[in-house]
């Protein structure tokens, strides 16, 4: 999760959390990143349920 973007509706699921953020066009983008150290889970989705759902879905390696 790159540090520059303001993410709003942040929420967690397990261990990774779900923020909906704007591309600079106005665009909505929501993010699934997880928070374990090492993971290093990151994706962009168009919708806030699909990001919810890779959130729910994701298998954390770490843990
Ligand atoms: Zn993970």
């Amino acid at each position: 999760m790159s540090a520059n973007r303001r993410f709003r509706f942040v929420t967690r699921i397990g261990p990774v959390q779900v923020g909906t953020s704007y591309d600079g066009r106005g665009r909505e983008k929501h993010t699934a990143a997880c928070t374990a150290p090492r993971c290093g889970f990151s994706a962009d989705y168009d919708s806030r349920a699909g990001a919810e759902l890779a959130a729910r879905t994701h298998r954390c390696p770490v843990r």
